[in-house]
């Protein structure tokens, strides 16, 4: 069997990007004015299929998994190399100096600034363990130049050379 500690080790080897999955508040929506957007880091992102365009998180217990199982709709958000602050904004509970900004591009918000953006709609979920994984239509996407935030080895990591 294999210690939770020494998995963490092992499966942290195997690099990702970083996103933010933002959710809104079900008690208030997108047309609401000052309605509320929940963020939470995650590198569990990553895509399932390209006909039709479909994602998946995986995503602990917590408000994103509240809010996003309520809503059915969310947003995730690829970090830059210059983005590990907004990582360890979305990451902990406890106040920071940062104050990210939002953008509704249709109907989901995302980050402002990110190196590429995704609005989601599930179309299943499935618990396992201790996580849910939320399997998403994508209904738009975009992306800016930059490199990406590395997550490897339980570090962040920044660009990436070509081999
Ligand atoms: C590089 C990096 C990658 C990460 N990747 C992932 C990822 O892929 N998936 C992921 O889920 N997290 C991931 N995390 C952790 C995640 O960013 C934080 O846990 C974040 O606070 C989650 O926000 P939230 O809205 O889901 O939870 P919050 O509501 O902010 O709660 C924070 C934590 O408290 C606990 N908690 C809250 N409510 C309950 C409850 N009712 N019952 C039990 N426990 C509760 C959960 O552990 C939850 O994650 C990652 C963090 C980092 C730094």
């Amino acid at each position: 069997m294999t210690d939770p500690v020494e998995f963490r080790r092992d499966v942290g080897l195997f690099a990702t990007g970083i996103a933010v999955i933002t959710c809104t508040d079900p008690e208030t929506s997108c047309t609401d004015v000052g309605y509320i957007v929940h963020g939470a880091t995650v590198n569990s992102f990553t895509s399932v299929s390209l006909k039709p365009p479909t994602v998946m998180v995986s995503l602990n217990t917590g408000r994103a998994h509240q809010f996003i199982t309520s809503h059915r709709f969310f947003g995730a958000s690829v970090l830059t190399a210059a983005q590990s602050n907004v990582s360890n904004h979305f990451a902990r509970s406890s106040d920071s100096l940062i104050k990210p900004e939002f953008i509704v591009r249709h109907r989901v918000p995302t980050l402002m600034s990110c190196l590429a953006w995704f609005e989601c709609e599930v179309t299943s979920q499935l618990d396992v363990a201790d996580h849910t994984i939320f399997v998403a239509r994508v209904l738009a996407s975009g992306r800016e130049s930059g490199s990406p935030l590395i997550f490897w080895g339980s570090e962040y990591h920044c660009g990436i050379t070509p081999n």
